[in-house]
């Protein structure tokens, strides 16, 4: 599968949204992926984690760990490909944990996944706390890349990379046309 072709997986799903949006990172932009249109269609979260799944066959994990909420279905349709368990944090406190009795291994060999990754920040809290357990993290699995190359993890793989272009707000061409400006998801109440 091509870049190309996951494109059209997430236009057929109409994840590809086009309007003037403010990111979660402050930044404007004209395009906003959102990944949850793609995968609540089963068939369309297997396609695309199939591709982090034999990826990472030959790594020899044991579990796959997400960061809650984008990465949990990432999380576990990988895990159920590979035949792993399936793990995730969530922030408590603003602090990202693991809870709910799941436990990192001393010594395992995890495989991290996530939805999108634009700074890596979530990702990157995620690793800290498998290698806070002794925990050997394997590689970064997420089905969209738009960092633009900045996210940098050893052995990061996207099933799609994409350039995302933004703006800071007193920057924005949008803003300079008047347009509103939504947070993604906003226009449909959530
Ligand atoms: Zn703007």
């Amino acid at each position: 599968m091509t870049d190309t072709d996951t494109l059209e997986v997430f236009r057929s799903s109409e994840a590809l949204l086009e309007g003037h949006f403010r990111l979660t990172s402050g930044l404007h932009s004209a395009n906003y992926f959102q990944c949850a249109k793609v995968l609540q269609y089963p068939a369309h979260a297997e396609l695309l984690c199939r591709h982090i799944a034999d990826h990472f066959r030959a790594f020899d994990v044991s579990a796959v760990i997400a960061p809650a909420l984008g990465g949990i279905v990432v999380g576990q349709e990988v895990a159920r490909l590979l035949g792993v368990r399936s793990m995730f944090t969530e922030r408590k406190e603003q602090i990202m944990q693991l809870r709910r009795g799941f436990e990192v291994r001393r010594g395992e060999r995890i495989l991290v996944c996530e939805d999108v990754i634009t700074t890596g920040g979530s990702v990157r809290e995620v690793i800290e706390i498998v290698n806070n357990f002794g925990g050997v993290v394997a590689g970064v699995g997420v089905i969209v890349d738009r960092s633009g190359g900045t996210a940098q993890f050893e052995n990061l793989f996207a099933a799609m990379t994409m350039q995302v272009v933004t703006y800071k707000p007193d920057e924005c061409p949008l803003c300079a046309d008047g347009i509103p400006v939504v947070r993604p998801g906003s226009r449909t109440g959530t």
